[in-house]
């Protein structure tokens, strides 16, 4: 099972959350959850609107590392 933020557009791994994810800062209202990798995949993909990403801490494999935030 996968949770969604859909305010920060980040994917969660919820057999591998850790405290650094931040899970209980997501509204309630904010969260969502999937169950399959497949409807991950096209999330992360480039050309889904919106883009989500895996969360760094629990889904490293599907984190992009987004090299604008560093210099905006
Ligand atoms: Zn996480």
């Amino acid at each position: 099972m996968y949770l969604v933020d859909e305010e920060n557009h980040i994917i969660h791994d919820m057999s591998f959350t850790k405290y650094e994810c931040q899970i209980k800062k997501i509204p309630e209202d904010k969260k969502r959850k999937i169950h399959t990798l497949d409807q991950v995949k096209r999330m992360v993909d480039t050309n889904h609107r919106p883009q989500y990403n895996g969360c760094q801490w629990c889904m490293p494999e599907y984190h992009i590392f987004d090299i604008t935030k560093i210099f905006s």
